[in-house]
């Protein structure tokens, strides 16, 4: 197993449940055992729970190598190559190496900056923000930014949210935006939308100053910035071996999660799982999903079992879903809100915080959001999945 976060530790259990009796080890670039990630940009932040309750269950018999890194794989020897020189020979290899917080080109490195990927990331931005009168800036306009600038202010910290988008969570419409903008401006959070960051540079007040593109607004000095612009897969390793990649580095699978050579043929002894990989689009020949949530890192490791024991027979279809948390707004999806030519408004309460939006395309269902609204998931749920020739469990 490559990767000792949730897709691995997910794996490795599956695979024991589903009668794998050999030799099972986990290689880990963390020194930590793994542990839930949802947490590091919401309720550790705002001190709600301690470091320990993210800690996951790990209980499954297995061999840790822990605090090493992969840097090499030999896929004729079928052979590791770890930070240090030691060799991890394998029979079957499981990838699920994730991603990392993606870097912005105006950020100078130093003290100040902060990405929220790794549990040290999160204790040591959740320490600052106990201060008192801390100013925060966050740049980036998807779930992660919109969780970390909730969360900060729920500490109390003065907090500006800065993004080129016109709204929060573009990628899920207008309409989901404007409710999670809403309860962001109720909070007290200031919103710099239509605004890029040019520069992050340490200040000589000791913390940073952030630049923008918009010649109408100073620059900012602030305590701490937390850069929140998306990941990028942890796959270098991999596809220097020859995997096949998406532009943005995720590898290449088959249906039951196989990894492909750069001719796209399927290595038999080679899966994938999680934020690390794209599977065919269940929907658009030709190309490729990447899912980068929690739940699909834990359904793709049941299918990546069932494939290494079993060989391609079940593919993975499973729906596609997530949710995220931003002040009092609990955001459920499933489907895909990317394949939609319209949005319809099924519910909205701005007063009781509610919004159900449903996304068509050609008249079928593709996607459902709901904000504080979860039970109407279910109803939807079977419609969604036919479009998508998933499985609607
Ligand atoms: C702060 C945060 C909040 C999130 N909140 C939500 C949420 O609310 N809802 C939701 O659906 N999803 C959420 N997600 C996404 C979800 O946590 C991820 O999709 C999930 O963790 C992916 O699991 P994974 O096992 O693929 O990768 P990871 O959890 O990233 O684990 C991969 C592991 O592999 C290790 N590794 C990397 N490279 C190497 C190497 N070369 N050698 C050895 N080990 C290596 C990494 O250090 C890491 O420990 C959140 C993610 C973050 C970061």
């Amino acid at each position: 197993m490559a990767g000792a976060g949730i897709g691995g530790l997910r794996t490795a259990e599956a695979l024991r449940t589903k009668g794998f009796a050999g030799r099972l080890t986990v290689v880990g670039e963390e020194t930590h055992f793994p542990y839930d990630r949802p947490p590091l940009s919401k309720q550790l932040l705002t001190g709600a729970i301690p470091v320990s309750a993210t800690t996951l269950a790990t209980d499954v018999p297995v061999e840790w190598l822990l605090g090493r890194r992969i840097v090499e794989l030999d896929r004729e020897r079928r052979v590791l190559r770890l930070d240090g020189g030691d060799l991890v020979p394998f029979d079957a290899l499981v990838i699920a190496t994730g991603a990392r917080a993606r870097d912005h080109p105006g950020a100078v490195p130093h003290p100040g900056l902060f990405t929220v990927r790794r549990l040290e990331d999160s204790v040591r931005l959740a320490a600052l923000l106990r201060r008192p009168g801390l100013r925060v800036a966050v740049v980036g306009g998807g779930v992660l930014a919109n969780e970390v600038a909730a969360a900060a202010r729920t500490t109390g910290a003065s907090t500006t949210l800065i993004d080129r988008g016109g709204s929060p969570l573009r990628r899920l419409g207008p309409e989901a935006g404007a409710f999670v903008a809403r309860a962001h401006r109720l909070s007290g959070v200031h919103l710099m939308f239509g605004t890029a960051v040019t520069s992050m540079r340490a200040a000589r007040s000791g913390g940073t100053t952030v630049r923008t593109d918009n010649p109408q607004v100073p620059a900012v000095d602030v305590d701490a910035v937390v850069i929140a612009i998306g990941g990028r897969p942890n796959t270098e390793w991999a596809r220097s071996a020859g995997l096949a990649a998406a532009p943005a580095g995720e590898l290449l699978t088959d249906h039951f999660l196989r990894a492909t050579d750069r001719a796209g043929i399927p290595q038999t002894d080679i899966v994938v799982v999680g934020d690390a990989g794209a599977r065919p689009h269940p929907v658009t020949p030709g190309a490729f999903l990447a899912e980068p949530h929690w739940s699909n890192a834990v359904r793709q490791a049941d299918t990546a079992a069932e494939t290494l024991l079993g060989g391609p027979v079940f593919p993975h279809r499973a729906l596609p879903s997530f949710w995220s948390d931003v002040h009092d707004l609990k955001l459920r999806v499933i489907g895909l809100p990317g394949l939609a030519d319209t949005r319809t408004v099924v519910e909205s309460d701005a007063t009781a915080r509610r919004l159900v939006v449903r996304y068509t395309r050609d008249g079928a269902p593709v996607a459902l959001l709901t904000i504080n609204r979860t039970s109407r998931l279910a109803h939807h749920r079977p419609e969604i999945a036919a479009t998508l020739n998933a499985d609607s469990p």
